[in-house]
């Protein structure tokens, strides 16, 4: 069977559609850019408390990273906890850390409360060391956490790798229990029923085309018709754009994608990740691969450019021989699928919230938005609601730009960062 350019997750569940759009309202109190876990996880959150409150999305409900990605539901920051400390200090490092746990712990905590059926797991997470070295770097971290966090992970020796991976490649690994998984695409949905039926406005093809400040309030133009709002939130991740160009010169969108082999037999699924953990590995230009109905769901970021036909194609074949680098078990596996995303790296490779020209935000994930997406979408509309949004410990350092300046939104730098990663795997 050719492998199809299709998001598998989409083949799971009914995704939203535009079959039947909700009307822009005139007014509201709280205008959300963005339709995935944050726009709908603050619109749930603002809802509830009463807030008038509609979500603008440029495509259907759940179309951007939130319903593409591996679904892996991760304690911990992409910058090293390490480089936390080191950069802003002790106290803001263990708010941050302690925010990463919450994020896990809010995912599970609104799925059980909106009864979605997501096939959510404390799986856990293996962090694989490509090289000897890596195995020491784990040693070391173990006691780190355990010393600053009072967190414990756990290592997996060289030796006992078989009981936790399919494979010989690795030097052993770092498995952290407090991590989970689930389907993205049924969560994203599961989280727009609830934000619906809290009663938040869900608009579909509402792409924001302009943003102004009227007297008091903001209006907002969309491709259906203007509203007008007191407050904005911007929840447009790797899709961020020139609506929001001081923004969008923060954020550099980098291309993810992900191949689904067919369904595998259980005997080889077992073989291939006996604890059905979610797994990384230690490289710059990092694979993460995880089980989903014995089907093998491999990502990458095999081509840095946002998703298209032609960066598809060609991850689609990267990442398949990266697999069977991984696993040579699945050399004669149909692959069944292959997309992309668009992740959001902010230059300081951090997560960012506050208030920018009186709009507030929430950006910069770098591949760890399914937990603290949902978690900053929830308590960044606390925040709003509160007035204290500086108060928020993802808002107590800085929001950098470019360096020198040298970047408008179009990352031109890419390919040349591309290679900066490839060389770091091959020297580090
Ligand atoms: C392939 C891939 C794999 C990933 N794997 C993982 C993982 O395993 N674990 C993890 O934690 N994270 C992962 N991520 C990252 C994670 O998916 C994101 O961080 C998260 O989904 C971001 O959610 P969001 O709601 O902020 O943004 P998104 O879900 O990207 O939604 C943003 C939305 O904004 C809309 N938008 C943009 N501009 C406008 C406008 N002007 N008007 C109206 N709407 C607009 C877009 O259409 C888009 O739907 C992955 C990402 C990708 C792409």
């Amino acid at each position: 069977m050719a492998t199809n350019q299709q998001i598998y997750w989409h083949t799971t569940i009914k995704m939203p559609d535009d079959s039947n759009l909700t009307p822009i309202p005139e007014k509201v109190d709280v205008a959300i850019i963005g339709g995935g876990y944050t726009g709908l996880s603050a619109a749930r959150t603002l809802a509830k408390r009463g807030v008038n409150v509609a979500v603008l999305e440029a495509e259907t409900i759940g179309w951007g990273a939130s319903s593409r990605n591996g679904g892996m539901t991760l304690t911990g920051l992409k910058v090293p906890m390490q480089t936390i400390i080191k950069k802003y200090g002790r106290d803001i490092a263990k708010e941050l850390f302690q925010c990463s746990i919450d994020s896990v712990n809010t995912v599970e905590e609104i799925i059980k409360e909106e009864n979605i059926n997501c096939g959510f797991s404390r799986t856990g997470h293996l962090l694989a060391a490509n090289k000897p070295k890596h195995f020491d770097a784990l040693k070391d971290e173990v006691e780190f956490m355990a010393k600053e966090f009072n967190h414990k992970v756990h290592l997996v020796a060289p030796g006992e790798l078989k009981s936790e991976i399919g494979t010989d490649v690795y030097h052993g690994a770092l498995v952290d229990d407090v991590s989970g998984g689930l389907n993205p695409a049924q969560f994203v949905t599961g989280l727009a029923d609830a934000a619906e039926k809290a009663g938040a406005n869900l608009c579909a093809r509402a792409r924001v085309n302009r943003l102004r400040r009227g007297e008091n309030r903001f209006v907002l133009e969309t491709e259906r018709g203007a509203l007008s709002a007191e407050s904005i939130l911007v929840a447009t991740s790797g899709y961020t754009g020139n609506v929001t160009q001081k923004l969008q010169k923060k954020i550099i969108p980098i291309g993810s994608f992900i191949i689904a082999t067919e369904r595998l037999s259980d005997e080889l699924a077992h073989e291939l990740s006996p604890k059905n953990r979610m797994i990384f590995d230690f490289k710059h230009y990092l694979n993460y691969f995880r089980l989903w109905d014995n089907r093998m769901i491999f990502g990458g970021r095999a081509a840095f450019f946002p998703e298209n036909k032609n960066t598809i194609a060609q991850s689609g074949e990267i990442l398949r021989r990266e697999m069977i680098q991984v696993y040579p078990q699945l050399r004669d596996t149909k692959v069944e699928y292959v997309w992309g995303g668009t992740l959001d790296f902010a230059f300081d490779q951090m997560t960012h919230v506050g208030e920018l020209d009186g709009v507030h935000y929430s950006l910069g994930y770098a591949g760890h938005g399914v937990a603290m997406g949902t978690y900053l979408g929830k308590t960044v509309a606390e925040a709003m609601l509160n007035g204290n949004i500086k108060d928020h410990p993802f808002a107590k350092f800085d929001f950098p730009n470019a360096p020198l300046g040298l970047y408008d939104g179009r990352p031109w730098f890419l390919p040349f960062a591309g290679m900066w990663h490839k060389i770091l795997d091959w020297v580090e």
